[in-house]
């Protein structure tokens, strides 16, 4: 499976599905990482959130794409959706994750519009949380058990959001870990709204043929 995780700035991500992507990797899965800007007016230590991010995408083991907007700017027209547009060309994304289109923030906003014009042909499009979600209400929940640990371990790639200001919460990313399991039944889960969800009935146990055959009356009574 190929998948695309799609965020506005650097850590979005990671705070938002980085454990199902984590578990997605370990299935030996292709995950690829589109962040829109370098979220150049967040608080700055002298290593710069460009390569907290790669420190990040190598830790996933996935191949990382820059949209290369303004942080605070990201467009929501043609610009953005053409950007998005060509990571799915080039990655063959799948699988799509993107943010939550009700936000307190316009560059998250702006993210979740230009991707849903940009993966209009995609049979799978999950949207995840943000701290900055506004009435996100889940439907879809993965199971991560096992892989909160990683996603914490992720997020301190982020250091200067993470451990030197405070900008992300980790006990509250356990918490939240713990709680969505609760929501859906299992131990840990990270929780998504959907905008497109392919269901798979699974394998087929014959050819279509015989299945139908299977579904005839008998002609013994
Ligand atoms: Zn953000």
């Amino acid at each position: 499976m190929r998948v695309l995780a799609i965020g506005a700035h650097p850590d979005d991500i990671e705070l938002g599905c980085g454990a199902t992507l984590l578990a997605h990797a370990a299935r030996g899965h292709e995950v690829s990482l589109l962040v829109m800007t370098t979220g150049e007016q967040g608080p700055q230590l002298a290593r710069s959130r460009t390569l907290e991010q790669e420190d990040a995408a190598r830790l996933l083991g996935a191949d990382l794409y820059w949209g290369n907007f303004e942080d605070g700017a990201v467009p929501q027209g043609r610009a953005a959706v053409a950007a998005i547009e060509a990571v799915l060309r080039e990655t063959q994304a799948e699988v799509v994750y993107t943010h939550y289109g009700r936000d307190t923030h316009q560059d998250h906003r702006a993210t979740a519009e230009a991707t849903l014009a940009a993966t209009r042909r995609l049979p799978t499009v999950l949207q995840y949380e943000a701290p900055s979600s506004l009435g996100f209400a889940p439907t879809v929940y993965v199971n991560v058990e096992g892989f909160v640990e990683a996603k914490i371990g992720l997020l301190h790639a982020h250091h200067s959001q993470v451990v030197r200001n405070g900008m992300v919460d980790l006990e509250a990313i356990e918490a939240q870990a713990r709680y969505r399991g609760f929501n859906g039944r299992m131990k840990q889960a990270e929780a998504f709204m959907v905008e497109r969800l392919e269901f798979s009935l699974g394998a087929p146990m014959s050819t279509p043929e015989e299945e139908l055959a299977l579904l005839r009356p008998s002609e013994q009574h």
